[in-house]
C-alpha cells in the first residue's frame, strides 16, 4: 500500500493502524518524491507498485495560513491529486482513496452538512482556494472511473486534532493554536490569552486516531465514486473548546476575543449517518479525552511540535 503525506499528522495514523493490522505499507517523503511533479509521481508509482493509494498529502493550514499562502495552496493540491490519480491508473492501481475536505462543502448551507448537498453552492471564501482543489478529486475518479473502470473513493474529513497536529503558530488550526497558546500562558504565567474572532462559529472535532481507523475501514468497505463523510456529527463553538481547554489548562487568567481576525464559515458539522451504515461504526473518542491526551503529547513535545511547519 501507498500513503502519501505518509509522515504527516494524519498520514502517519493510518500507517501505523495500517501496520498494525500487518499490512505492508510505503509513505514517500516529499525530498525524495515531489508530488507536484507529475514525473516524481510516477517515479514513486513505478517503484511501490502498490494495489491501493490512500492519498492523504495536503498543502494545508488553519484560517490564517489560508490567508498567508492562498495560491501555492491552490496549486499545489490541485496538482498533486491530479498527479497522483494519474500516475496511479496508469500503475494499475486496484483502489484510490482521495482524502477530501469539508471546506469543500458550500460555505452558506443551514444545517448538516450531507454529502448530496456538496455541489449546491461555492465554498465560503476563507477555504474556497483549498475546499475546491480536494473536491476535483471526486470528479477525476468519477470520470476515470466511467472511461477506464478505475476504482476509486473521496473520504469527506471534518477539522481534525489529536498528538502530533501542527503547532506552529502560523499553520496552526484552532484546537492546537489555543492548545499552545494556553499551555504557553501557564508556563510563562501571562495575565491574558488571545483567541480569535467572536466565539461564536461552530466546528465539528474528529480525534485523528478515530479518522485514521475510519479512512481504514472506508477503504476496506466502501465501493462508490459517491463521496463520504467522516466526522462525529457533534458540533462545537470555540466558545466551548475555549472552555474545554482552560479547564484542562487550568489558565485562570483572562480570554481576549480578538474580533478583528476572521470568523470563517459560521457553522460546519458534517451528517455521518451515511458514515455509520457503511462503516458499522461510530467515533469512540469524546472531545475532552482527545483534548487532554493531545494537551499531554504538546507538553511533552513542545520544542519539537512549535518548530514543525
Ligand atoms: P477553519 O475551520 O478553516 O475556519 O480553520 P481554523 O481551525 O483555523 O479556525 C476555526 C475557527 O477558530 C475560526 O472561527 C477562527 O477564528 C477560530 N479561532 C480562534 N482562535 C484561533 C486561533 O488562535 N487560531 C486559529 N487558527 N483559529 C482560531
Amino acid at each position: 500500500m501507498l500513503v502519501t503525506g505518509g509522515t504527516g499528522f494524519l498520514g502517519s495514523r493510518i500507517v501505523e493502524a495500517l501496520t498494525i493490522r500487518g499490512a505492508e505499507v510505503f509513505a514517500p517523503r516529499s525530498k525524495d518524491y515531489n508530488l507536484v511533479l507529475f514525473e516524481d509521481a510516477m517515479r514513486c508509482l513505478e517503484k511501490i507498485r502498490p494495489q491501493v493509494v490512500i492519498h492523504s498529502a495536503a498543502y494545508y493550514g488553519g484560517i490564517g495560513f489560508n490567508q498567508l499562502y492562498p495560491g501555492k495552496i491552490f496549486y499545489e493540491n490541485l496538482v498533486m491529486g491530479a498527479n497522483v490519480m494519474e500516475a496511479s491508473r496508469r500503475n494499475q492501481v486496484e483502489r484510490f482513496v482521495g482524502i477530501g475536505t469539508a471546506c469543500s462543502y458550500p460555505g452558506y448551507l443551514d444545517g448538516e452538512l450531507k454529502e448530496e448537498s456538496l455541489w449546491n453552492g461555492a465554498p465560503h471564501e476563507s477555504v474556497i482556494n483549498y475546499g475546491l482543489t480536494k473536491k476535483m478529486m471526486a470528479i477525476q475518479g468519477w470520470a476515470y472511473k466511467k472511461q477506464w473502470g478505475f476504482n476509486s473513493i473521496h473520504l469527506i474529513l471534518t477539522n481534525l486534532y489529536g498528538p502530533g497536529d501542527t503547532f506552529h503558530i502560523e499553520r496552526a488550526h484552532v484546537v492546537s493554536a489555543l492548545i499552545k497558546k494556553f499551555v504557553e500562558a501557564k508556563l510563562t504565567g501571562s495575565a491574558e490569552i488571545e483567541v480569535w474572532g467572536t466565539g461564536k462559529p461552530i466546528r465539528e472535532f474528529l480525534y485523528v486516531d478515530d479518522c485514521a481507523e475510519a479512512i481504514i475501514r472506508a477503504t476496506e468497505v466502501y465501493e462508490n465514486t459517491t463521496p463520504l463523510n467522516i466526522g462525529c456529527g457533534r458540533g462545537t463553538s470555540i466558545r466551548e473548546l475555549v472552555d474545554h481547554i482552560q479547564k484542562i489548562t487550568a489558565y485562570d487568567g483572562r480570554v481576549f476575543w480578538n474580533t478583528s481576525k476572521p470568523d470563517g464559515q459560521m457553522k460546519k458539522i458534517l451528517d455521518v449517518s451515511r458514515m455509520k451504515e457503511v462503516l458499522k461504526w461510530e467515533p469512540p473518542t469524546a472531545l475532552p479525552a482527545g483534548l487532554q491526551n493531545t494537551i499531554q503529547w504538546y507538553s511533552a513535545h513542545k520544542e519539537e511540535a512549535d518548530l514543525r511547519l
